[in-house]
């Protein structure tokens, strides 16, 4: 059982499709609510078993999300997922994540106003879902850079396997030892 299948996080596309989703939430939130949000900052660093956290740092706000679970569960993530946490920022903003439980009253008459169920679920099958942090290897294409699993690295390394960028469709290359 030690051979265990990782499945791929969520491809850029998806992952622009996912911030481009997030922005657009927080704008009708800004409508209904009737002020303006800023857009925050969205990470796709999340692992384990949640499928996106909010949090701040300094006064800074950002989304973590969970590139697997968006991956296996995509359009569920899309809807419930990117409400849920844009729902932590609104109810931030409004009434300050301090003075309000987390799941309280205030972020579930945020979610019925943006028209979701406000379930808390995170009952995910994580078949598939790494639960500890793999380590991760930097390569560069000629647009950006890529974070690949050791598997892919050592697919590359140890089978000559190559692997193009999604947008820009040249090869991925390592980059030198940081
Ligand atoms: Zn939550
Ligand atoms: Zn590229």
């Amino acid at each position: 059982m030690s051979n265990k299948i990782i499945i791929d996080p969520v491809s850029q596309l998806q992952r622009l499709q996912i911030v481009e989703t997030t922005n657009s939430c927080v704008k009708k939130a800004g409508g209904i609510f009737n002020r303006h949000f800023s857009l925050l900052t969205i990470d796709f660093d999340l692992w384990g078993k949640c499928a996106g956290m909010y949090q701040v740092r300094g006064k800074k706000p950002r989304i973590r999300y969970n590139p697997w679970i968006f991956a296996k569960y995509y359009e569920e993530s899309l809807t419930n997922t990117v409400t849920h946490e844009v729902a932590h920022y609104v109810v931030d903003c409004i009434w300050g994540i301090r003075h309000v439980k987390p799941h309280g009253k205030e972020w579930r008459d945020t979610m019925l106003a943006m028209g979701v169920q406000p379930v808390v679920t995170g009952s995910y099958d994580l078949e598939g879902i790494p639960t500890r942090q793999y380590r991760r290897y930097s390569y560069k294409c000629d647009c950006r850079n890529h974070d690949l699993t050791s598997l892919r690295h050592r697919k590359i390394v140890e089978k000559g396997a190559i692997y193009r960028c999604q947008l820009c469709h040249s090869p991925l290359k390592q980059c030198a030892a940081r």
